[in-house]
């Protein structure tokens, strides 16, 4: 059934999928289909199951079809999907953001992490009167023509160094520092500091595998965009509700100016969403004259789930636990690794974890790379096979949710341990 879906697939979507990391082709395979979720698991066509390290990539914090999500959005469902016009969903959620996220004074909804970003970055611009942007090697902050520039695991994984169609003018105001490297950030704003509107940063990298700011770079980071008048934008459309209820900002202490959200924020349906400063903000229109607008911004039904979870998050506040868990599932993936002569090392943040078959965390990108792709497309495959999904490529993050227990790990790390041996055969 899932063989005769692919290949159905295949001829009417271009590379099977819609969006490129769910091909597989990051480890060497093809993707199954999926039936139905609950809980941590996911169960595929053929009925095999999967405990799910993957979440949609990052939304299902509480697992999949947690009750309270599935009932707001059956009671939301019974009035009608969307209308156009206001909702008390919509300024619920926005509230919710504001109490939760330290330095958002004002929010606009949007309907996927991309349009959050590329939002952020035109009021950031419409605000500094500059056009250049500086991001780092390996951060990934949606689709948009300006951020295809060394932009992380979808493109990495599949040798894309930049996409054709985005135009030299389009990505031309984009620089590029490794991240972690405060010095390249200093000499690219001694060139050229007068030009740069913003700053965009993961303040955690969930999107070359799991990589974290060392001590200093963040703050670092705050203090030379305040020097030179640009913006610091924190992309949390991942680590947002993730590292922590207020988001990697409360976890480190630093105020950037505009934060970019999205995942866990709409509980498993499309939503993004941009906000920060109130002077920055209100120049959004109608409010001011910089243009965004979307016909299903702020959906009902995106609202209903969106605020049914974070709800449920704000009352329980899960996180030390979630890293817990994180941290089992890392460190003791990595140890089986080790065990079986593949160099690996393991780190969770939060409810995010990462494991890299390297010696030593990498500090960036750059160092990242280094990592054995080739017995990690192994290790997944064997992982597959033992009924355990991690994210099918070498530079991605993984996530557990509240759904993940004692069970779940111990079932992951007996499977680690066979497919570690399998992949360090070669
Ligand atoms: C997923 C992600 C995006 C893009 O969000 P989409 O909803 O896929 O458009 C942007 N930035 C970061 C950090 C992400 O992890």
């Amino acid at each position: 059934m899932s063989a005769d879906l692919w290949s159905r697939a295949l001829a009417v979507i271009p590379g099977g999928v819609n969006s490129p990391v769910r091909s597989f082709r990051g480890v060497g395979s093809t993707p199954f289909f999926v039936a139905r979720g609950e809980g941590a698991y996911l169960w595929d066509t053929e009925g095999r199951r999967y405990v799910d390290y993957v979440l949609s990539w990052g939304p299902l914090i509480l697992g999949h079809a947690p009750r309270v999500v599935v009932e707001a959005l059956a009671a939301q469902l019974a009035r009608g999907t969307s209308y156009g016009t206001p909702t008390e969903g919509e300024v619920e959620l926005a509230e919710r953001i504001v109490r939760l996220m330290p330095s958002i004074e004002m929010v606009r909804l949007v309907n996927s992490g991309t349009e959050a970003t590329i939002s952020a970055l035109r009021v950031a611009r419409a605000a500094t009167g500059r056009a250049g942007m500086l991001k780092f090697t390996g951060c990934y902050h949606g689709h948009g023509d300006a951020f295809l520039v060394s932009a992380g695991s979808g493109v990495a994984t599949l040798g894309l160094p930049d996409s054709p169609g985005v135009s030299k003018g389009a990505a031309g105001d984009t620089g590029v520092a490794p991240f972690n490297d405060l010095d390249a950030v200093e000499a690219v704003f001694k060139r050229q500091g007068d030009q740069i509107a913003a700053v965009f940063v993961e303040p955690v990298i969930g999107n070359s595998g799991l990589i974290e700011p060392m001590p200093g770079f963040l703050q670092g980071l705050r203090d030379i965009t305040h020097r030179h008048g640009a913006l610091l934008v924190f992309d949390e459309v991942m680590t947002g509700f993730r590292v922590a209820l207020g988001g990697a900002q409360a976890r480190f202490g630093i105020t950037p100016d505009l934060t970019t959200l999205g995942k866990v924020i709409g509980g498993g349906l499309p939503v993004g969403a941009y906000g920060g400063r109130r002077d920055l903000m209100e120049r959004v229109a109608p409010a001011g004259p910089v243009y965004q607008a979307g016909t299903l911004s702020g959906n009902p039904l995106a609202t209903a789930a969106g605020n049914a979870q974070l709800e449920w998050l704000e009352k329980n506040d899960p996180y030390m636990r979630l890293e817990q868990v994180a941290k089992k599932v890392a460190d003791g993936i990595a140890s089986a690794a080790r065990d079986a002569g593949i160099p690996a090392v393991g780190a969770a943040v939060g409810s995010m974890f990462g494991v890299f078959f390297r010696e030593g965390a990498p500090r960036s990108y750059e160092e990242a790379k280094t990592s054995d792709t080739k017995a990690f497309g192994r290790f997944h495959r064997a992982m597959l096979e033992r009924g355990v999904f991690l994210a099918p490529s070498a530079f991605e993050a993984g996530f557990v949710s509240t759904a993940h227990g004692d069970a779940e790990v111990s079932f992951t790390l007996a499977a680690a341990a066979e497919a570690a041996s399998v992949a360090a055969r070669g």
